[in-house]
């Protein structure tokens, strides 16, 4: 078994080699639901400072602490998120990747304060338009971000999306980064552990691997 270290320079090394030819930067996010505190602690001590959970209570558990400790960690939040929730998400997370709905979007606006300001946001696409997925449709993409913007003053980065499993991966992610360019938003949260490469090579600026640093996940 290799070390998260070694892993970790696999992946720079193939986005060095990428990036001759798209130019762009990736942020690695390694995905540490279900994973122990001792986990995250190889991982920072490895070089990685962005991590990605996909519950509130469980991200503030593993994290509170570390986060006075280590100021440069990024948290992202990568799950569902309930309204009930977005208090508690916002005091822990630094960006949120889900947003995918009017209500949801709206508790977010009411919830931020002045020391939020620097909280980033993405936009959900349900990619594959799968009925039990999160995401907003991609057809309302476009509208959606504009409102997001434009009218309640968010600071929305990006739009992310997770493809239907078992399916081409790289149809969806070249069509959310064609929504992202018609939206007007820089970023693109794409690619986990089966399928980052092809991610990369579409333009991603964000990976979110879990299984590939950290093996499998014990439920
Ligand atoms: C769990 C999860 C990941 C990481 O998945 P792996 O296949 O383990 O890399 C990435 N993104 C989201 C939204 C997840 O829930």
């Amino acid at each position: 078994m290799n070390s998260i270290a070694e892993k970790l320079q696999k992946i720079r090394d193939f986005i060095n080699i990428q990036r001759n030819i798209n130019n762009n930067s990736v942020e690695i996010i390694a995905v540490t639901k279900n994973f122990n505190k001792d986990s995250v602690a190889e991982a920072l001590e490895s070089g990685i400072s962005s991590f990605g959970e996909n519950r509130v209570q469980e991200a503030i558990h593993k994290y509170s602490k570390l986060k006075t400790q280590h100021q440069n960690i990024s948290l992202h939040m990568i799950g569902p998120l309930q309204t009930n929730k977005v208090k508690l998400a916002l005091s822990i997370f630094d960006v949120i990747q889900t947003l995918d709905r009017e209500k949801l979007v709206k508790e977010v606006v009411k919830n931020l304060s002045p020391e939020s300001i620097t909280k980033k946001f993405f936009i959900q696409v349900n990619i594959g338009d799968e009925e039990q997925k999160s995401g907003i449709k991609i057809n309302n993409t476009v509208e959606f971000v504009r409102w997001c913007k434009n009218d309640l003053n968010l600071n929305i980065v990006g739009l992310m999306c997770i493809p239907p499993i078992n399916s081409d991966s790289k149809k969806h992610f070249l069509c959310l980064k064609k929504f992202a360019q018609m939206s007007g938003v820089k970023y693109l949260s794409m690619g986990m552990s089966d399928d980052y490469e092809i991610a990369i090579k579409c333009g991603a600026t964000h990976i979110r691997l879990g299984t590939f640093f950290f093996g499998k996940r014990k439920y």
